[in-house]
This record gives structure tokens, sequence and C-alpha cells, in this order.
């Protein structure tokens, strides 16, 4: 789907750096056919595979890439998304989620995205409903469409081959979903993952890690970099997070003239997470993320409903 969406919405950013086949696209699209793509945008442009569908998306954590990329991967497809406000509905009567999603069930959508705090959630409410459930992330669990996406962004950086690829994740890979998608997935691919992190962040995986930051970049090909996921501490057992960023922040500093992938799934803690210089530099990949994020769920839509 990538070539429709840049041909359709046009592109800014490093999104334009791309060495993928989007890139050819871009190039050979003059100014004003890119004008009129972005005029005429869409549907006619898109296959309409999920015309006639209709798709509940239920969030019960905050999200701003997740939901709003699922939403416009399935409109682009001609589907309709039903949104249902949690904080609007019964689950602030008490009613249960397994009770929410089988009168949810109950008017036949194609398929349920869910979000919730606690890991296992979606799998649990299969047993709750007849239609596909897709994960947009479940607590410290697990973020399928994210790994994916961030599979997508590393692709098209190194190409399609990723075997031996040095890449690490640095940040609380213990309570990120993220992390635990990533290293599932990435390892399928023969990458060579190092982990980075103090030892509270760490968790248990049976990887290369380190917490010497400046040591371990020398030998990266990528890193990807987490947010600390306060939410899910229930006691705060280092110092503050400027203490966390004098050792974990990926500055320039730090980086230097490196080639080097930057990612970050969002939402960046500016300063903390990626220092703000590096954010802007032609290796930070960031927003090339997130637009493959519509991409990547527009594929997974159509893979859960055809
Ligand atoms: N947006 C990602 C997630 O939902 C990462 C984060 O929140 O830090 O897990």
């Amino acid at each position: 789907f990538l070539p429709f969406l840049d041909s359709t919405f046009g592109a800014t950013g490093d999104f334009g750096k791309a060495s993928d086949s989007s890139a050819t696209i871009k190039d050979s699209t003059t100014n004003a056919t890119k004008k009129a793509a972005l005029k005429s945008f869409s549907q006619d442009r898109l296959p309409q595979t999920l015309l006639g569908k209709n798709i509940i998306t239920i969030f019960f954590e905050n999200s701003t890439r997740t939901l709003s990329s699922f939403e416009c991967a399935i409109k682009n497809l001609g589907g309709a998304v039903t949104r249902l406000d949690v904080s609007r509905s019964s689950t602030t009567k008490g009613e249960t989620i397994s009770d929410t999603a089988a009168n949810l069930n109950a008017m036949s959508p194609d398929a349920i995205i869910i979000r919730h705090q606690s890991s296992g959630a979606p799998v649990h409410l299969k047993k709750s409903v007849s239609c596909p459930i897709i994960n947009g992330g479940d607590g410290a669990h697990a973020h399928p469409t994210q790994a994916l996406l961030d599979l997508l962004t590393l692709k098209q950086c190194f190409g399609e081959n990723l075997e031996g690829k040095k890449i690490g994740i640095v940040g609380d890979i213990k309570s990120s979903r993220v992390a635990n998608s990533n290293i599932e997935l990435l390892s399928r691919y023969g990458v060579d993952l190092t982990l980075i992190a103090p030892p509270h962040f760490l968790g248990n995986h049976n990887l290369k890690s380190t917490h010497n930051l400046k040591e371990a970049l020398q030998d990266l090909d990528a890193i990807i970099s987490l947010r600390t996921q306060t939410e899910r501490h229930s006691k705060q057992n280092y110092g503050s997070l400027k203490d966390y960023a004098h050792d974990f922040c990926l500055t320039r500093n730090l980086i230097g003239d490196k080639d080097i992938v930057i990612m970050h799934p969002g939402p960046v803690h500016h300063n903390i997470d990626i220092e703000d210089e590096l954010l802007k530099d032609s290796r930070c990949k960031v927003l090339k993320q997130v637009r493959n994020g519509v991409a990547v769920r527009m594929a997974v839509m159509e893979f859960f409903i055809l």
C-alpha cells in the first residue's frame, strides 16, 4: 500500500529520503500531479476492499498514532469505523469488558480493534466474540502492528534481508509492549539484538544486554528508543527522568556522524528519550514509522477481514 499512499498523499520531511520503491514513485511524480493527487485523494485510487465492512475500535488506553492510523487505514480502503468512546461507555457503570465485547459483537462488526491496559485482554475476549479481535496494544505484553511497521521501516532502510543487522533497543524494555513485540518479530528475521537499559528497566529476556549506551552504539546499524512507561510502574525504583536521560538519551554528541537509523514508536519524551536536535536529523525515522503504520494497518485489516 505504500506506493498508493505516496502517490495519493505526497510526502514530506524524512519520508522523502526513503530508499524504497515509494521514493521512485515520488521522484517521478511532478508537482502538478502531486497536487492533483492530493486534491482528489482517494477512494478511487485505492482498492476499496473494505467497502461495506464495519470495524469497531475500543481503546481503553490513550492513543494518538495507533488509533488514528487504524481508522485512516480502514477508511482508505472504503470501510466504516465505529469508535466506542470508553469514557462514556457502560464500562464506567461497571460492565465487564467481556460483556462489552459480547454486546458489540451482537451488532455484527467485521472486526474489533482493542487496546487495553491488561496484558492478554485481546486473547481473553476472543471467547466472547465471533469476529476477529485485533490487538492495538495490551498492557506491557504486545503491540504487534507497531512491530510490523518497525520491521517495514527497517526493511526500507536496509533492504529485504535483515539477517545479522545489529539493532539496539534502549529504554524501559521491561514495561514496553513495543520492545516485546519487536524482540519476537525481529528475532524471526535473524536480527542481532542488543538491549540497553539500567537493570530495573531490563526485564527477563534471553538476549545480549548492557547499560553502556555509548559503547553499544559503536556497533549498531539501528537503534530503537523507548519511552519510560511511568503509567506501568507500581513504584519509582529509579532517580528522576533527568538522571535516566543523562545515561540513556540519544544525543547528537553520542551519535556523532555515525551512519545509523534512529527509531521511536512515540510518544517521544523530548530530551529524555531523544534530543530535540536529533529528532530533526535525517537519520531519525520517527515520522516514516508513522506513515508506514497506515500502510501496515491497511494490510492487517485486509488480512483479517477478506
Ligand atoms: N505508543 C506505544 C504504545 O502504545 C509506545 C508508548 O506508549 O510508549 O505502546
